[in-house]
């Protein structure tokens, strides 16, 4: 049986995200952000679609486990892990044949010693930090560690980066055209010692969407692929579609009597005789608890606002004082459209006070991705 809950993936509009970012970057790679199951959408499915298609010459990831998932499912793209990696889990990410960050003397040697061990030469990305302050090399350190990096027989420099903290806000265009030079500066320092690095890159989302792009080689969108500007505040210049629509149903309908409350904690009283559905998703789907009161659901092109506490499998959402039109097994939209009405992932992300990003990463495991 199929479960009440769906979480439905276009990947035709992830692919036409791609091909806008392809757009932009105008002749450089384009590297697709997969980590954290494809911001929730789905790692493998998202890949495998992507490297079917061409829609990218890269993926990106956080973690060593989700290149092996990766590539144990067939994806020979190339993988950029773009965090540092532990000693101990070097072996484990040369297996799986990823691209490994290096930003410190530390990591290089390491990373030399494990690939000699395995009698394996990797490829490894210089991170610089330009300003986000999160990982990298401090940017006079970076000649240096070419050199060590040249030292390094069994090391092969595929690539220098750097990442932009504000580049997806109106404001942060002067901080980040700042990186931009700087990171210009610092890719010079490196080439006088290695010689040219094929890939040089710095771009998100913000900067493909907003930024000139100098002289980068490769950009390194996420968000924008999955259908979401990085801020509320990105311009929008550039229209990008939307992939996810995510559903449940209702299982229970019900009369409420003005003056009785509903749900955990009791904090919502209907105002007056009410009708009141029941709708099978909770925060153990991902569907917040911060939304109780505050969000709204569609069913059959109308919008009905949750009332009372999100529960952890089930929301109640307020139907009117009508006899209601709607009923159990009907389709419930959590984000998308139904008829002329939509509910973005900006706007549940703005009742969460959280960002895009983390809304379809909370969708969890329950939830059946379709595609
Ligand atoms: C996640 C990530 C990206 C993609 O960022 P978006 O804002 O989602 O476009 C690019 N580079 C690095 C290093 C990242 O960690």
């Amino acid at each position: 049986m199929p479960t009440p809950t769906q979480l439905r993936v276009d990947l035709e509009a992830i692919h036409a995200n791609l091909a806008l970012a392809r757009d932009r970057a105008n002749g450089r790679s384009v590297l697709a952000a997969v980590k954290a199951n494809a911001y929730g959408h789905g790692l493998v499915p998202v890949a495998r679609s992507i490297q079917e298609r061409g829609s990218a010459d890269w993926l990106g990831v956080a973690l060593t486990s989700e290149a092996e998932e990766l590539r144990a499912a067939g994806i020979t793209l190339p993988i950029l892990k773009f965090t540092p990696t532990l000693a101990d889990d070097l072996d484990d990410a040369i297996t799986a044949e990823l691209t490994l960050s290096v930003g410190d003397a530390g990591a290089i040697r390491a990373a030399q010693l494990a690939a000699a061990a395995r009698g394996r030469i990797v490829e490894v990305h210089l991170k610089i930090d330009t300003g986000m302050r999160r990982v990298g090399a401090e940017p006079g350190d970076a000649a240096l560690l070419g050199a060590q990096l040249a030292d390094s027989p069994n090391l092969r420099v595929g690539g220098i980066f750097t990442h932009l903290p504000v580049s997806d806000v109106p404001e942060g265009g002067e901080f980040t055209r700042a990186q931009f030079r700087l990171f210009d500066d610092v890719v010079a320092d490196v080439e006088r010692v290695v010689g040219t690095v094929p890939l040089v890159h710095c771009a998100n989302s913000g900067a493909v969407l907003g930024h000139d792009l100098g002289r980068s080689t490769m950009v390194r969108p996420g968000i924008m692929i999955y259908g979401s500007y990085p801020d509320p505040h990105t311009p929008r210049d550039h229209p990008l579609s939307d992939v996810a629509r995510w559903t449940s149903r209702i299982t229970f309908v019900k009369r409420v009597q003005a003056g009785q409350t509903v749900g955990y904690g009791r904090t919502w009283t209907a105002p007056v005789d009410t009708w009141v559905a029941t709708v099978a998703v909770g925060y153990g789907d991902g569907y917040s608890r911060l939304l109780s009161s505050r969000g709204r659901m569609l069913v059959d092109g109308h919008s009905y606002p949750v009332i009372g506490r999100v529960c952890m499998d089930q929301t109640m959402i307020d139907l009117g004082p009508d006899l209601p039109t709607v009923g159990v097994g009907d389709e419930v939209v959590l984000l998308g459209t139904s008829g002329k009405e939509r509910i973005g992932v900006e706007e549940i992300a703005e009742l969460m006070g959280t960002i895009t990003y983390e809304v379809t990463c909370l969708i969890t495991d329950r939830v059946p991705r379709v595609y």
